[in-house]
């Protein structure tokens, strides 16, 4: 099957005790057994709900997986994940990353044995350098969080397996129907569902694919385990959502095209960070690993100065200032003071992340909105 006609049919099937054609809302913690241990393959829902069942199939399928396994949220999924490890395993990351997932590996982690090395992945020599016998996944996300930096996923990928690393891709800016990781030779992939999987702000969940039966296995036991699961009105939410993910993407990344090129042809702006420019430094290899560019790009304002950033940001009235992305409506996000808060000042300009950088989630309203809110806001 292809891209759209999976994202409304795979994993979708008639409810089998009235025909329904949406897969109900299973609220329900429990199931009657016919006897001790005799059941319809439902004993409890932390363990297993219908709801989820049919999300976590239509997940894998786009991302064309053999297993689809959900969480709370993104960083439960991430949290679920490093469970696999123990102490004294270390994990090699990009040093440009969602302020979440590093502080995840970084405060909490940390306490409990695993080790983790930030590094620029861009650099074959020094993703070879930082690998040690202790190594155990290799974490990555592209294009990169607030930056917008791409990362080459199968060379990446080869360079790790070769020395028996897994390779985890944050697949969440790019969505499954920009990007697929796992035909790339990724191992598993890690999505915040919150995004533009659900894409309408009203969900918070977390999701991996991956292809690996034994590896499933062992994530399916530590998601019973541990509990993080979704529920399932969260479930449903995200299974309407993802039937259009095909047409909002495609929006996203026409509107995305055009506000980069406004915003790059404007007096006012520095620098634009947007892998569909042809001058974005990551754009051949964008355009070979990537469908089209997607919806997520920053810029500077020239002068650099914080204070007239601030200005633009709390002078939208299209764009909402929030945290957040990948939603139908256009947001706009001050990484230093909201997403990457938690990343040090140093660590945050190591990475070449400013103050006074302003990320934007590009929605699917007119463009023509769009582009005249942001005319308002830097001219006023
Ligand atoms: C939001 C986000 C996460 C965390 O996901 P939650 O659903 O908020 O827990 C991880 N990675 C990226 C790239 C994100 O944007």
């Amino acid at each position: 099957m292809r891209f759209a006609t999976k994202a409304i049919h795979a994993g979708v099937e008639p409810d089998p005790s009235t025909g329904a054609i949406m897969t109900p809302i299973y609220q329900t913690s429990t199931y009657v057994q016919q006897a001790p241990g005799v059941h319809k393959g439902y004993e409890y829902s932390r363990t297993h709900n219908p709801t989820r069942t049919a999300l976590q199939n239509a997940l894998a399928a786009l991302e064309n997986a053999q297993h689809g396994i959900c969480y709370a949220s993104g960083l439960a999924a991430t949290d679920a994940l490093l469970k696999l490890f123990k102490p004294g395993d270390e994990i090699v990351a990009t040093n440009d990353l969602y302020g979440g997932t590093y502080r995840i590996f970084v405060r909490v982690f940390e306490d409990f044995g695993l080790k983790f090395k930030f590094i620029d992945l861009s650099d074959p020599a020094a993703v070879e350098t930082a690998f040690t016998e202790q190594t155990k996944m290799l974490w990555l996300e592209t294009p990169t969080n607030p930056l917008l930096r791409i990362l080459d996923i199968r060379s990446l990928a080869a360079q790790a397996r070769s020395r028996g690393i897994l390779t985890v891709v944050d697949n969440t800016f790019a969505s499954p129907y920009l990007q697929n990781p796992l035909d790339l030779g990724a191992d598993i992939v890690m999505h915040s569902v919150t995004k533009y999987l659900g894409g309408h702000s009203d969900t918070v969940m977390g999701a991996l694919m991956l292809n690996d039966d034994e590896l499933a296995a062992r994530l399916r036991f530590i998601q019973n385990a541990c509990g993080a699961v979704p529920g399932p009105q969260d479930c449903f939410l995200v299974l309407r959502g993802i039937k259009t993910l095909h047409i909002r993407m495609k929006q996203h990344c026409e509107n995305a095209r055009q506000v980069a090129e406004f915003l790059n042809n404007h007096p006012k702006v520095g620098k634009v960070y947007y892998p569909g420019l042809a001058t974005h430094p990551g754009h051949a290899l964008a355009a070979e690993q990537m469908r089209d560019f997607g919806g997520m790009l920053s810029f500077e304002l020239k002068g650099d100065d914080y204070e007239e950033a601030v200005r633009v940001m709390s002078s939208f009235k299209v764009f909402s200032l929030g945290e957040s992305l990948g939603g139908v409506e256009s947001l706009c996000t001050h990484p230093a003071s909201m997403t990457h808060a938690s990343i040090p000042k140093s660590e945050r300009e190591k990475s070449g992340l400013k103050d006074t950088l302003i990320r934007l989630s590009v929605g699917i309203e007119d463009v023509e909105d769009l582009i005249e809110d942001l005319t308002q806001a830097i001219e006023s």
